[in-house]
C-alpha cells in the first residue's frame, strides 16, 4: 500500500467529531455552521434535482457557474477572468488543491508550506512525490519571517502553498507580507496555490488580497475558493479554481481522472448565489462577528488567553508555555462535553502545542452552552 496513506491518521475533524458525538458534547471543532445556508440557494437546487438535468454536466463547470464566479471576482475583488479559460468548477476546493499539486508537482520537486496548515496540504503534496519546506507562522499574529521564507525558495521550488486568510489562525495576511511573498514567487520558477476558501470572512482591517491580482502574478497562480464558506453549505463540496489558460489546461487534466464532475444542480444553485445582493455578504459577516465576540467573551471570562482573530470562523486559544492543547481538548470533550480542536494537528511534526481552535459559526443558544459547561469545568 502506498505510505503516504497507510502512515498517515484520521484526520483530527473526524476524531473529534466522533468523540463529540460519543460524549454527547457541544462540537466547536470540525468547522461547520449551525446555520442552514441561505434558503433560496437551497431551494435552487431542489428544483435543479427535481426538474432539471442530472446528469453529467461539462467537465469544467456549467457556464452559468464559471461565468458567475469570473463575474464574482470581478464584483468583489476587481479582478478580470476569461470564464471559458481560466475557471473550472471543481468538487470542493480540497479537490481543487489535490488538482493543483498533481498537475503542478514532479517527484522531487520542492513546495513551500506555512505551518500550522490545513491538514490535508502535507499527506497531498507527499501523494504527488513533492519534497515539502516548512516555514513557521508565529504567534499572536501567525506571520512568517521574511528572512526564513527567503530561506525556503531553491531552484527546485516547484511551488508555494498560501492559505489566506488563514484556517486555523483566523487571521488576514497583511498587504506587505502578500506583496513579499509575491515578489520571491515573481523571482523563482514556482507557481503558488491560493486557499482562499475564507475571502468572504474577512472582518476588519484591509479587505482580502488574492495574490494573483498582484502585478506580474497573473500567470503563476492558482486561485481556490468554495461554496461551502461562502454559503454555509460544506457538505456540498462545490469549489472553484482560477487559472491563466497555460496552467488550466493541465489542472483540467487532473480533474478530468478525479472527479472529472460536480452535482449539476448544486453547481446552478452556487451559481445563483454568487450573483446575490450585497446584503448577504455583508449579513455573512454581520453573524460571524457576532458570534466571534460573544465566544471571545465567553472564552475571555472563563479565564482563557483569547489570540486575536479577524477572519475566518475560527479562534484560538493560547494555553501558554507547557500547555498542551492535545491533552486539553482530549479533557475538554470528555469532562466538559466541549469539542475543539488541537492546532497541534495542523503542524507536521507531533510536539505539544499549545494552541486550541474553536469553530464560532454557532447559534447563540449553542455558543452559550458551550461556555456554561466550559466555564463550569474550568472552575
Ligand atoms: N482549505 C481550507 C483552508 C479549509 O479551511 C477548508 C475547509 N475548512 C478546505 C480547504 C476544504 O474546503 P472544501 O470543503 O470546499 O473542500
Ligand atoms: N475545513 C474544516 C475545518 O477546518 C473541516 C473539513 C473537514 O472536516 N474535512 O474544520
Amino acid at each position: 500500500m502506498n505510505r503516504v496513506f497507510s502512515g498517515t491518521k484520521t484526520t483530527v475533524f473526524e476524531t473529534m467529531s466522533r468523540l463529540a458525538l460519543m460524549h454527547d458534547a457541544v462540537n466547536l471543532g470540525q468547522g461547520f455552521p449551525d446555520d442552514p445556508g441561505p434558503e433560496e440557494v437551497r431551494r435552487k437546487a431542489a428544483e435543479g434535482l427535481l426538474s432539471g438535468w442530472n446528469q453529467y454536466p461539462p467537465m469544467l463547470g456549467l457556464p452559468e457557474l464559471r461565468r458567475a464566479v469570473a463575474a464574482h471576482y470581478r464584483r468583489f475583488q476587481g479582478m478580470e477572468l476569461d470564464w471559458e479559460s481560466e475557471v473550472m468548477v471543481t468538487s470542493g476546493a480540497t479537490e481543487a488543491l489535490a488538482c493543483a499539486l498533481m498537475a503542478l508537482l514532479e517527484p522531487g520537486d520542492e513546495a513551500i508550506l506555512f505551518e500550522p496548515m490545513y491538514d490535508a496540504y502535507l499527506p497531498l503534496v507527499l501523494r504527488a512525490g513533492g519534497v515539502p519546506r516548512f516555514v513557521r507562522l508565529r504567534t499572536p499574529e501567525w506571520r512568517f519571517d521574511p528572512a526564513e521564507l527567503r530561506r525556503a525558495f531553491s531552484r527546485r521550488t516547484k511551488v508555494v502553498l498560501f492559505n489566506d486568510p488563514l484556517n486555523p489562525g483566523g487571521c488576514a495576511a497583511c498587504r506587505g507580507d502578500v506583496e513579499l511573498l509575491g515578489s520571491l514567487v515573481r523571482e523563482s520558477g514556482a507557481v503558488a496555490v491560493c486557499d482562499e476558501v475564507w475571502e468572504h470572512t474577512v472582518f476588519e482591517g484591509p479587505a482580502h488580497v488574492p495574490l494573483i491580482s498582484l502585478p506580474g502574478l497573473h500567470d503563476r497562480c492558482v486561485k481556490i475558493g468554495s461554496a461551502g464558506k461562502i454559503f454555509s453549505l460544506t457538505g456540498w463540496k462545490v469549489g472553484f479554481v482560477c487559472a491563466c489558460p497555460e496552467l488550466m489546461r493541465v489542472l483540467s487534466k487532473a480533474h478530468q481522472y478525479l472527479t472529472f464532475a460536480t452535482p449539476p444542480n448544486l453547481q446552478s444553485a452556487v451559481a445563483h448565489g454568487l450573483g446575490m445582493g450585497d446584503f448577504y455578504f455583508s449579513g455573512l459577516k454581520d453573524r460571524l462577528r457576532r458570534s466571534r465576540s460573544r465566544l471571545a467573551s465567553g472564552l475571555t471570562e472563563a479565564g482563557l488567553k483569547v489570540l486575536p482573530g479577524r477572519a475566518t470562523y475560527f479562534l484560538n486559544v493560547d494555553l501558554g508555555p507547557g500547555g498542551d492543547g492535545a491533552e486539553f481538548c482530549e479533557r475538554m470533550v470528555k469532562e466538559a462535553g466541549v469539542a475543539a480542536i488541537p492546532v497541534g494537528a495542523f503542524h507536521p511534526e507531533p510536539a505539544p502545542c499549545p494552541i486550541v481552535r474553536f469553530c464560532f459559526d454557532k447559534r447563540q443558544e449553542t455558543l452559550d452552552k458551550a461556555i456554561r459547561r466550559i466555564s463550569r469545568w474550568r472552575a
